[in-house]
């Protein structure tokens, strides 16, 4: 875990992942880093065909008007991926992506609150 964020209870949707420092837009917020699986997992992220576990990147809560979004990059030897801000995010704010712009298919389909509609995936 680095310092730069902070994993704690949002009060009504289980853990999220809060940041402990400013981020302006564009800047990388989180690598993500962990192990790959070919199938979606309830806490996985979709990067390209493959889906990442990633302990900081699994208390990414889903948001409809985030504040990053999921960035893959070809690196000089491997792919690397990456949350990047694409607003301002403050000290203490919580971190979101939009998950039906990243993932295909969700492991477990969710309401969402802030509309109602239900969160498949973005091939659902
Ligand atoms: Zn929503």
């Amino acid at each position: 875990m680095t310092e730069t964020h902070i994993i704690k209870e949002t009060g009504n949707k289980g853990k999220g992942l809060y940041s402990t420092k400013k981020y302006g837009k564009g800047n990388i917020v989180l690598f993500l880093e962990g192990n790959y699986f070919s199938e979606p997992t309830r806490t996985s992220i979709q990067v390209g065909e493959k889906h990442i576990e990633s302990w900081e990147g699994g208390h990414v809560n889903h948001h409809c008007v985030p504040n990053t979004k999921v960035v893959v990059e070809q690196g000089e030897f491997n792919l690397m991926h990456f949350l990047v801000a694409i607003k301002d995010i403050e000290i203490g704010q919580q971190i979101t992506f939009d998950y039906e712009t990243n993932e295909t298919e969700m492991a477990e389909p969710f309401k969402c609150r802030c509309h109602g509609r239900w969160i498949r995936g973005k091939g659902q």
